[in-house]
């Protein structure tokens, strides 16, 4: 089938709740990215006024960071049939990117610093808790390399290179992982808790990090990724995208490691 033939849904979570330090970068990169190869694009917003079916509708997912406040009311919406839809979409292998306050809510629980737990939908094995109004948030650049073995092999494929994503982090709640493996390894900044050197978590084809940037456009790589793998499930044939100029965000990025100090093996650098 020809790109013109495709069509790729984009479906938005919570867009005026969960929108956080820029994250509807996240949409727009995609969006931009599957239409400069002819793919059609649908951008659908998730939220109050939405159906589970809606959900059930969409190829790609995208939620975003949150204040505290705008995720309790997001859960008290993410209940019952659609709870059921984002469950099964997930499982399902819908490629995702779930940034700060988004995997919050797809762990067990998140704790905010002031008030009552938040239930969360279980669907990722993590709980995360904020210690209080009074410890310091993690706030800072980031610079992970991506260890969740399939997705690193997967990204390794696509570009020739050892996958490193560079991001920036604004989060009070700390994240523990149970089974779920951790999306990858902090290089850079302090990750899921500033502890056990985890960041994210990869589940199926869902992405959950604290990485905002936003993420895509520093690491467009990713955003192929996600085109890529919700074609290959939504249509079940090979997909190749064909290349794009990103001389640019490869700038950005070699700027931000030589400005970081980090020092990636060359393979690293794509
Ligand atoms: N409210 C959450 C926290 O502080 C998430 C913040 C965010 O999404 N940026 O941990």
């Amino acid at each position: 089938m020809r790109s013109g033939q495709m069509e790729i849904i984009i479906g938005w979570l919570y867009p005026q709740l969960m929108s956080t330090y820029g994250d509807r970068g996240n949409v727009i990169i995609i969006e931009r990215r599957a239409q400069w190869r002819e793919y059609n694009v649908t951008v659908l917003p998730l939220d109050q006024n939405s159906t589970p079916d809606d959900l059930k509708s969409v190829d790609v997912i995208v939620g975003g960071g949150a204040q505290d406040r705008q995720q309790e009311i997001v859960m008290r919406d993410l209940q019952g049939a659609k709870a059921d839809a984002m469950r099964e979409k997930i499982e399902n292998g819908t490629p995702g990117v779930f940034t700060c306050g988004s995997p919050q809510l797809l762990g067990h629980y998140y704790e905010p610093g002031f008030g009552q737990r938040i239930e969360g939908l279980g669907i990722l094995d993590l709980v995360s808790i904020h210690p209080g109004e009074n410890t310091k948030r993690c706030i800072g650049n980031l610079v992970i390399e991506v260890t969740a073995s399939r997705f690193a092999q997967e990204l390794e494929a696509m570009t020739g290179t050892k996958p490193y994503l560079v991001g920036f982090e604004n989060h009070g709640g700390r994240t523990k992982l149970g089974k779920v493996e951790a999306l990858g390894r902090v290089v850079y900044g302090l990750g899921n808790n500033g502890e056990d050197g985890t960041e994210g978590a990869f589940y199926q084809n869902a992405i959950a990090t604290y990485s905002h940037g936003p993420l895509l456009p520093k690491n467009p790589f990713v955003a192929d990724w996600l085109i890529q793998t919700a074609l290959r499930l939504k249509y079940q044939e090979e997909i190749q995208l064909s290349p794009l100029n990103d001389t640019l965000a490869m700038q950005g990025r070699e700027a931000m490691f030589k400005r970081l100090k980090v020092n990636l093996p060359l393979a690293g650098r794509i």
